[in-house]
């Protein structure tokens, strides 16, 4: 059997669109996947493939050096709160984390508005992690700063989706007439919210594997469907598994559920191993936005497919690149 190399150490992938540099990015705010165009994910991934190879050869450099970045987690965090904390380092800035809300004045009652001023007069740009749909935009009313959302509820996660896009870009060489299978609990999990809408953009067929209560919503499979895009709902993997490209898994998200008892019934709804991986293609890239509690076995970490821990290594490019995009160093 043959498998798709590794391709972290080979020229990247483009999107074949023509890129632009009119400084559109500097001091925006990055809320949702929406506010994105192809020309847009094109001249962000040649900047983040840029940063990849200037980090391979030298580890750090000075473009934003005077720069700092607040970060600010109302929910755990380990991905993308250290690889936005890494990725300002690597790009010659500084960092202010608050990444335990329980020890800053939140716990005494302080509202969002009044936090996110206050990082502002020491910050030149906040990523914001918060339970609650709609906080970054929120968050961005307030703010003379741009705010990037880093997950606001079970609404959406932007750099996630940008970061998962350059990685099927990276792993199978192009998006279009891709077959994308989204696993799991596609309800709760707004990294395929952002995903799916992001991929709407583009000319792809998308499944949709999820027990019956974990649907996903009505609302976004509309906004797919006037863009045109194929979709299909299935409750099992089987029958779609050997036509997939890219097999993009997720976590059940325990914190969601108010029942207990409807969690620990659905947890072990999927689980792939390396016997389920038999029916499927050889290229098949498997994806994950992390952690992961159960639903891919560690056996498959060893399959060449397996492009989980390449995918968060993607993330630090990504970020890099929307941190110096939006702080109009590109
Ligand atoms: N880390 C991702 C998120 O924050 C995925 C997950 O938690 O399951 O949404």
């Amino acid at each position: 059997m043959t498998f798709a190399a590794n391709t972290m150490n080979v020229p990247s992938a483009r999107l074949p669109f023509a890129t632009h540099h009119d400084g559109r990015f500097k001091g925006n705010h990055i809320l949702s996947v929406s506010q994105f165009s192809l020309e847009d994910l094109a001249y962000i991934f040649d900047v983040a493939e840029e940063f990849r190879l200037i980090v391979r050869r030298i580890g750090i450099m000075d473009l934003l050096k005077g720069h700092v970045l607040a970060t600010l987690f109302y929910e755990p965090s380990t991905r993308t709160s250290s690889s936005f904390i890494a990725a300002i380092q690597r790009l010659g800035g500084t960092v202010v984390p608050i990444s335990e809300v329980r020890y800053s004045s939140v716990s005494k009652g302080e509202s969002l508005p009044d936090t996110i001023r206050t990082l502002e007069s020491y910050a030149d740009v906040i990523v914001l992690r918060h339970h609650e749909v709609g906080a970054a935009a929120l968050a961005a009313k307030y703010a003379r700063k741009p705010i990037i959302n880093a997950g606001d509820g079970i609404g959406e996660h932007p750099t996630q989706a940008l970061l998962d896009l350059f990685t099927i870009l990276q792993e199978r060489g192009k998006i279009d007439g891709l077959i994308i299978t989204m696993l799991g609990d596609l309800k709760n999990g707004r990294t395929v919210h952002s995903l799916a809408k992001l991929l709407s953009l583009f000319k792809v067929k998308i499944n949709y594997v999820s027990p019956d209560a974990l649907k996903m919503p009505a609302d976004l499979k509309s906004l797919l469907q006037e863009k045109g895009v194929q979709q299909a709902e299935y409750s099992d993997l089987h029958p779609v598994l050997g036509d997939t490209d890219v097999l993009y898994v997720t976590r059940i998200q325990q914190e969601r559920f108010e029942d207990p008892r409807e969690y620990e019934h659905l947890k072990d709804s999927y689980v792939i191993t390396p016997e389920v991986l038999q029916g499927a293609k050889s290229e098949m890239a498997i994806m994950h936005p992390l952690p992961r509690v159960g639903e891919i076995s560690m056996d498959v970490d060893d399959d060449p497919r397996a492009a989980y821990f390449r995918q968060m290594e993607y993330g630090l490019y990504v970020r890099m690149a929307l941190l110096a995009l939006v702080l109009g160093k590109a």
